[in-house]
């Protein structure tokens, strides 16, 4: 069998721990057999990014900007124990907040389903896809412990030093508490934009919420944006794909997303996208189902597992035992980086294998072949339970079946 060739690489961003192992099980055995891999390779290991200052980072994020498509493994974000552990030399910031605000990108997070699988929800039927705007709002918000009697007040000063606005906010006659956030018209622009495309380009409705009907201004703005963005650049291809763009209240939105049988994309203001996002991934069951794609308005696009890099399975490996460890996520994030790369190139043959290798997966599980977390949720009556090795060579098994 001759290999897949791929004209254009793309940026391949190595991680830490588990996700680690699994990224080099997935490359050897269920990637490189079939496609002549073309990728630029960053080690984004704790330990390189220590002896690189954290500039590989920065360095991988930039080369996404050149090839428009990366996959990434999931890295460790350093805390004080990481310092002390790895004998790190900074207590770097999470790579994904370094790529983050070099794409200025946007995140969609939609888990894989299966039929075996069942949502907790009975009526979804269909992936539900969140994006958060991940800037601004209580996320960047300045706060303040009111000890005492007094007045809180609003105030605008413009770049001339000129007091256009100032409003009092509450007159408090015990103690309390006070915060003021912010979000700028560019940054709102651009989420919206990141959402539209991503609807466009996987042919799925957008949902977006707010509350304006009590933040009028705040979130009135929000909603002005997204309609605007929608009249002027979008409209005409949404109508064109028979897929719509729809605003509701954000409380009527979260019971419609319970009634609804899922298959769209819902866009969340940061707050709202940080829990819904926790919601919806639960009750469509295991973390290590959850995909994640960073989308640019530029035209980047970032994959990657939306879970870490399973530490208490890494230390289980390092002792010598044998873990079960859910390799999904990470296969899709590659899959879904193939796929775009074939996509942007014209690469037909490689879209196809994507699709072939995604469905191997499928069908591997579906006949009853799986990790440990899956075998808890699944609704099938034989299971066999498979150690993380085991199951990514059964995906090769069936995959060699169907090529
Ligand atoms: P985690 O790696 O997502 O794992 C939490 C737990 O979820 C695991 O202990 C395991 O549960 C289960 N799990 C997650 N992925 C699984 C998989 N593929 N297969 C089977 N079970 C899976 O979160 P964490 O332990 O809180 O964080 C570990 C490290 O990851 C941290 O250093 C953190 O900084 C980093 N992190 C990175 C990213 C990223 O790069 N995007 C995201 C989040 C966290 P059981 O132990 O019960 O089996
Ligand atoms: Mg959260």
């Amino acid at each position: 069998m001759t290999k897949i060739s791929m004209k254009t690489p793309l940026v391949e961003i190595d991680g830490d721990e588990m996700t680690r192992i699994i990224w080099k099980m997935i490359k050897e055995d269920l990637i490189c057999p079939y496609v002549d891999l073309n990728t630029e390779y960053y080690d984004l290991g704790l330990p390189k990014r220590d002896e690189t200052s954290d500039q590989i980072t920065k360095d991988a994020a930039n080369a996404i900007k050149k090839y428009h498509v990366g996959v990434k493994c999931a890295t460790i974000t350093p805390n004080a124990q990481r310092v002390e552990e790895y004998k790190l030399h900074d207590m770097y910031k999470s790579p994904n907040g370094t790529i983050r605000a070099i794409l200025d990108g946007t995140v969609f997070r939609a888990p894989i389903t299966l039929d075996c699988l069942a949502p907790s929800v009975r009526t979804w039927k269909k992936p539900i896809t969140i994006a958060r705007h991940a800037y601004g709002d209580i996320y960047k918000c300045t706060e303040y412990r009111v000890p005492e009697n007094g007045k809180a007040k609003l105030s605008f000063e413009n770049a001339k030093g000129e007091e256009v606005f100032s409003q009092e906010v509450f007159d408090f006659k015990c103690p309390g508490v006070l915060m003021a956030t912010y979000n700028k018209d560019d940054s709102i622009e651009s989420f919206a934009r990141a959402c539209f495309q991503y609807a466009v380009d996987t042919k799925q409705s957008l949902w977006f919420s707010t509350k304006d009907t009590i933040a009028k201004k705040y979130d009135g703005q929000f909603k002005e944006i997204f309609a605007n963005v929608y009249e002027k650049e979008y409209k005409a291809k949404f109508e064109e794909l028979g897929i719509e763009y729809f605003y509701t209240l954000i409380d009527d939105a979260v019971a419609r997303v319970i009634r609804s049988e899922g298959g769209f994309i819902w866009a969340c203001k940061n707050y709202d996208g940080d829990v819904m996002s926790d919601m919806v991934a639960t009750a469509f069951g295991s973390l290590a189902m959850m995909t994640s794609v960073l989308v640019s308005p530029d035209g980047n696009y970032e994959y990657e597992a939306a879970h870490g890099t399973v530490t208490r399975h890494y230390y289980k490996h390092l002792k010598g035992e044998k873990t079960s460890t859910n390799c999904m996520a990470t296969l899709f994030a590659w899959t879904g980086a193939l796929r775009k790369r074939g996509e942007l190139d014209g690469n037909n043959e490689l879209m196809a294998f994507a699709d072939k290798l995604e469905k191997a997966s499928l069908d591997t599980i579906s006949s009853g072949f799986m990790t440990k977390d899956l075998a808890a949720l699944c609704d099938l009556p034989n299971i066999t339970t498979l150690n993380t090795e085991e199951f990514i060579l059964k995906i090769k098994e069936t995959l060699d079946k169907a090529m």
